[in-house]
């Protein structure tokens, strides 16, 4: 397109021109001129029809354009909508704050023993024996076992009393576990990809140790025969009451910051 100033300049020598054909009739290079024109006036034309269409592209590509911003909105619910209905169906939840649950182990000389492992500290991570460590332990699709994987907690001290013969297992401890990760909610418990002890009753012989205190936790795992040190209950029965009437008021004490988890 002419800019403003070439256009009132090409006018000019117009008006000139006609003047002079009025003047003298028939001019020289009349010829030439009309080519020119005609090059300018073709060229203008497509110019024209090419801006017309540049028009309309630039309005459907804005049309275009808000609609996929809607779209995207859509598929963002969509994208919310299965991952709250998997996370529903499978009664799964990455919690932000622990979720709790109690567990024994056998104390021995050596450490405490879980029913698979020996744990290395009050803390235990999750791994999978048939798939290996990945985001999504504690898996469940059925793959690693009909109980699958990840670190098992009860929801309540009772079926844990039952379920295991204690009287069997000799020296015992119950925990408080929290689990952080993901977490997958069972009829009788949880699984979880990471676990803490935060509380902890714990017999050796007619020892009992009942504390909370994270630095007490870490040295009896590292070391249980520190429970030897601790004050002597006479009979089973009685470590076992208190150890479980321990444990469960902790578990209560931590109910008020567990509670929004569990409604999830
Ligand atoms: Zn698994």
């Amino acid at each position: 397109m002419l800019g403003i100033e070439n256009a009132q300049r090409l006018a000019e020598l117009r008006a000139a021109v006609r003047l002079y054909q009025s003047r003298y009739g028939d001019l020289a290079g009349m010829i030439d001129l009309a080519k020119a024109n005609s090059a300018m006036s073709s060229r203008q034309y497509r110019l024209d029809k090419l801006a017309a269409e540049h028009q309309r592209i630039k309005s459907e590509m804005a049309s275009l354009e808000a609609e996929v911003e809607r779209i995207e909105r859509w598929v963002e619910f969509c994208l919310e909508d299965v991952i709250a209905r998997a996370k529903a169906d499978h009664a799964e939840a990455w919690s932000p704050t622990p979720v709790l649950g109690y567990r024994l182990w056998a104390v021995g000389d050596d450490g405490l023993h879980g029913v698979k492992m020996i744990w290395p500290s009050r803390s235990l991570t999750a791994t999978c024996l048939s798939r290996g460590g990945d985001q999504e332990i504690p898996h469940t699709d059925g793959r690693c076992g009909r109980l699958g994987c990840g670190i098992y907690v009860a929801k309540t001290v009772g079926p844990l009393y039952t379920e295991f013969d204690v009287s069997s297992i000799g020296n015992l401890a119950l925990g408080l576990v929290a689990l952080a990760g993901k977490v997958v909610e069972h009829d009788d418990g949880y699984r979880g990809a990471e676990a803490t002890v935060v509380a902890l009753g714990a017999s050796f012989g007619e020892h009992l140790l009942l504390t909370s205190d994270p630095e007490k936790l870490d040295d009896v795992f590292d070391d249980p025969t520190l429970i030897l040190k601790e004050r002597t209950v006479e009979t089973e029965g009685e470590r076992l009451l208190e150890m479980e009437m321990f444990v469960e008021e902790e578990a209560r004490r931590a109910t008020p910051w567990t509670l929004e988890t569990n409604n999830e």
